[in-house]
């Protein structure tokens, strides 16, 4: 008799069904897989061989989540985070697959060598839940973009303005044009980080550097606006091609991505993160360099646009962009401090409590799950619970209280604009392939790392 493990749940989140259903779900745990799912519950068969999970009342079952936006860092900057402390952290919000990027780690993974470095390295350390990896695009590397395809990676981020570290360079229109050429007889996956310094910065001025409100001002919307353009212009010269803003904050680029939406721009995504919805720059304490990315967190009306274009559909997903890096370079003022917000892992409690009384759970958790696993090509065996998918599930509380201590947080450094909040809604339990991977209970996870490479 094969291996099964059924899971009785009253409230599921289930594939393109609004609200909550009863479920019954059969798992073969031999392949990981989901082998049937029954809406209702079913009448178990009296075998002794299966392992019956019966969710409390109240609790919900949930699609393992996906974050396709993290910097684990390793191997080259393990000290800011790494593939152990990474997954687990992701496992801890319920997140069973990330992808990782291709900067901040040293080599970035600007190659086909740089990808096999990044591999081994991960074999080696293990990981607790799956990861993908996104190439890098930097200029004079377009020759290496189609073999990093082929070799699996989901996709290219390039870089409009600097990206902080030296290794990985930003691109100029032209580089652009010449990946894009090399990409061309594909359905590849472009992403951008997308700022560009068009001379809307103001000139360096003798503001003080430990407001945050200076910071704030040497990142103005034009640079997202202006970027959009060289987007928009780039995503019409090929449509064959899919091109994706991350981590839009400049809530004024909406009615430009809606209208060329609507002129007729169907290859266009746009993601944006749990901190430009849950943060504002009115709360940011002088020196709280904890709240420092780029673009930056902005002000309170801007993030009330932002939700509404999340409800709307402008914005297709959210994503942490956890970028940690070691607490010494968080030291100094808004202008110097290394630029990256940590939370990988509170997303959905972020959200559940920014969004519970506006949209249901299931719209919340599409966001979270089956829209990203489209995006990178995991629909089907990531992301939703239907038949043939990988059995990766979150038993959810939606009505738990949590607050954000050190002790929650399992990312390496816990440097974290997040703490101190109370949030709802509580992950009690993280399942891998029908396997369990972590648990709430006294924070523990499994033994074995349970992840894969995808
Ligand atoms: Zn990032």
């Amino acid at each position: 008799m094969p291996r099964q493990l059924i899971v009785i749940s009253d409230l599921a989140v289930l594939p393109n069904e609004s609200g909550l259903r009863p479920v019954t779900l059969t798992i073969d745990l031999d392949s990981g897989r989901i082998t049937s799912v029954l809406k209702g519950h079913e009448v178990i068969p009296d075998d002794p061989d299966n392992q019956i999970l019966r969710l409390h009342e109240g609790h919900v079952l949930l699609p393992g989540l996906i974050d396709c936006h993290v910097h684990l860092n390793q191997p080259g900057r393990t000290a800011w985070e790494g593939f152990q402390t990474g997954t687990q952290a992701a496992l801890s919000g319920g997140i069973t697959t990330l992808i990782d990027m291709p900067l901040n780690s040293i080599p970035s993974t600007t190659s086909v060598d740089s990808l096999d470095v990044k591999r081994v390295e991960a074999e080696r350390s293990g990981v607790y839940c799956d990861v993908g990896f996104w190439g890098g695009i930097v200029p004079g590397n377009e020759d290496e973009l189609v073999p990093m395809l082929n070799k699996g990676v989901k996709g290219f981020k390039c870089f409009l303005i600097d990206s902080g570290v030296e290794e990985f360079q930003h691109v100029t229109e032209g580089d652009l044009n010449a990946a894009c050429e090399a990409l061309k007889n594909t359905n590849a996956l472009i992403l951008f980080h997308a700022e560009v310094d068009c001379g809307h910065s103001p000139e360096h001025t003798h503001a003080d550097p430990s407001r945050y409100s200076t910071f704030l001002a040497s990142r103005p919307p034009e640079l997202e606006l202006s970027a959009l353009e060289v987007i928009l212009r780039v995503a019409r010269s090929y449509p064959q091609l899919r091109f994706h803003i991350v981590h839009l904050s400049a809530a004024d680029a909406l009615p430009r991505i809606r209208q060329a939406r609507a002129s007729g721009i169907q290859n266009l995504t746009v993601e944006t993160c749990f901190h430009y919805l849950t943060l504002r720059s009115d709360d940011i304490p002088p020196l709280a360099t904890q709240y420092k990315c780029c673009p930056p967190i902005r002000s309170e009306e801007n993030r009330q646009r932002l939700l509404q274009g999340v409800v709307d559909g402008t914005i297709d997903y959210i994503v942490s962009d956890h970028s940690p890096c070691t607490p010494e370079l968080k030291k100094g003022d808004f202008m110097s401090a290394w630029g990256g917000v940590s939370g990988l892992g509170l997303g959905l409690p972020l959200l559940w409590t920014e969004l519970g009384d506006k949209v249901d759970l299931p719209r919340v958790v599409s966001w979270l799950s089956s829209k990203q696993s489209a995006q990178v090509g995991l629909a089907g065996s990531k992301g939703s619970l239907e038949v043939g998918a990988d059995a990766d599930f979150v038993v959810f509380d939606p009505e738990a209280n949590t607050l954000i201590q050190e002790k929650n947080l399992i990312f390496r450094n816990k440097v974290s604009p997040y703490l101190g909040r109370q949030l709802r809604g509580k992950v009690l339990s993280t399942h891998i392939r029908g396997e369990i991977a972590y648990s709430s209970d006294q924070v523990s996870f499994s033994q074995d790392t349970l992840g894969r490479l995808l």
